[in-house]
């Protein structure tokens, strides 16, 4: 790549992230480039570069005076591949919740436990954790609108809420 990028996808032949620079609160965080691409994507605002650039906020305090680079070989930076790992984490715990969700007793207990422990600290709020235990037990297997799935979908947003990524298959 010569010269700026004309759109975020670009930043991926050099494996970049993009790195945001805070003149309000003085955070610099550093994003993998996929997970920019999403949250735009999601909010309906162009990659564009030059739009990415002067459109951005601060991750941290939303301030509109926020210096935007593209980061070369960023996407091997390690608060990236925390967040990546982070963000996986989460993807796997929602799957294993939703799949057990309409099981009733019948879920696989070891994962489903495992899960709720995985997502605890991106919830924040044990009573919601304990609210889809409680559903999916209590429920008879299969049904289709019973079990976990409202409990499971508290969560959701719950998640959305607290800003964290979440897969489009779960919202
Ligand atoms: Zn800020």
């Amino acid at each position: 790549m010569v010269g700026p990028p004309k759109r975020l996808e670009d930043l991926s032949k050099v494996e970049g992230a993009v790195r945001f620079t805070c003149r309000a609160c003085t955070a610099v965080r550093t994003i993998g480039l996929d997970e920019v691409i999403r949250a735009r994507l999601i909010a309906k605002l162009s990659t564009d570069w030059e739009a990415v650039r002067h459109g951005s906020t601060c991750p941290v305090c939303e301030s509109r005076n926020v210096r935007v680079d593209g980061v070369p070989f960023g996407e091997r930076n390690p608060e990236v591949r925390a967040r990546r790992a982070e963000a996986r984490r989460l993807h796997l715990a929602l799957q294993v919740l939703r799949d057990a969700a309409p099981r009733g007793a019948y879920m696989p207990v070891p994962a489903v436990q495992l899960a709720l422990r995985v997502l605890h600290p991106f919830v924040g709020d044990q009573e919601l954790l304990r609210t889809y235990w409680d559903q999916v037990m209590g429920a008879q297997k299969d049904s289709p609108c019973g079990g976990g799935q409202l409990a499971f979908r508290w969560l959701v947003t719950r998640l959305i809420d607290r800003g964290f990524p979440v897969a489009a298959e779960f919202q």
